[in-house]
């Protein structure tokens, strides 16, 4: 072989490995390019969706909502935070304003104002109502019977000014007026009004006036007033009972006059 044909061949030997290297070089070229384009070739136009929301992405609003937790039966959140359902009011208790029920009143005025039992003429803001068996026909009582207590009338004594000033408006001693209202005040005085926490009471002389009954403890009841001017020569004006119903005479309390 001529020299020559060995350099020809040498030099064809390697443009051959060139052009095959360069072949290979191809092929892979392609695979890339069918691995990045996907088997289909095409890209399929879908948008990218992360798999997971980044930190730096959530907003305000997303944190300002709590997490919530799954209710496990043990607590009840909505009770331990609303407010508690209001208290139902208890029904309005009867009041001395609201005055003697209607029953009360209906005996009052049957009885024309008379205790059944020891006739002591009251107000009706003063009046009571029992019944003493075997009977249930309600009776009007005057709040010593109903306590089964005595008139403290029986054993009261005239203030030293009340007495002076009746003294001198009946023209009489001391000594004899204050003997003369007493004796007034326990057969005709009117019952006006009741204060069991001052121990105090208020009676009404008809044609004489109105006076007030202080009963202080371990010591007898004494009356003061008059409330108001003393008229001269004043006189009891005797009122009679004006209706009944003519039921049998209660018995008294022990001690009453
Ligand atoms: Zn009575």
């Amino acid at each position: 072989m001529r020299p020559s044909a060995i350099v020809d061949l040498w030099m064809y030997a390697v443009s051959y490995h060139r052009g095959l290297s360069k072949l290979r070089r191809l092929r892979a070229l392609d695979q890339l390019e069918r691995i990045a384009w996907g088997r289909g070739g095409l890209p399929t136009g879908r948008p990218h969706v992360p798999a997971r929301t980044r930190p730096d992405r959530v907003t305000d609003i997303d944190r300002s909502l709590p997490p919530r937790r799954a209710p496990d039966g043990s607590t009840d959140p909505v009770s331990l935070t609303a407010a508690p359902p209001p208290k139902p009011r208890p029904a309005k208790k009867p009041t001395k304003k609201d005055g003697p029920s209607a029953e009360v009143v209906a005996v009052w005025e049957a009885e024309d104002g008379r205790c059944e039992a020891c006739t002591r003429a009251m107000d009706r803001t003063c009046a009571r109502v029992a019944t003493v068996p075997p009977s249930s026909v309600p009776r009007l009582l005057c709040p010593d019977c109903t306590n089964h207590r005595p008139d403290p009338l029986t054993t009261a004594v005239v203030g030293p000014q009340t007495a002076q000033a009746l003294a001198g408006a009946l023209a009489t001693t001391v000594e004899a007026s204050a003997a003369w209202l007493v004796a007034g005040l326990r057969t005709y005085g009117v019952l006006l009004r009741l204060d069991g926490r001052r121990r105090r009471r208020r009676y009404w002389l008809p044609g004489v006036g109105a006076f007030t009954l202080f009963q202080a403890p371990a010591s007898p009841p004494v009356v003061g007033g008059p409330l108001g001017k003393l008229r001269p020569h004043p006189t009891i004006r005797v009122k009679p009972q004006a209706r009944t119903r003519g039921l049998p005479r209660l018995p008294q309390p022990d001690g009453a006059g």
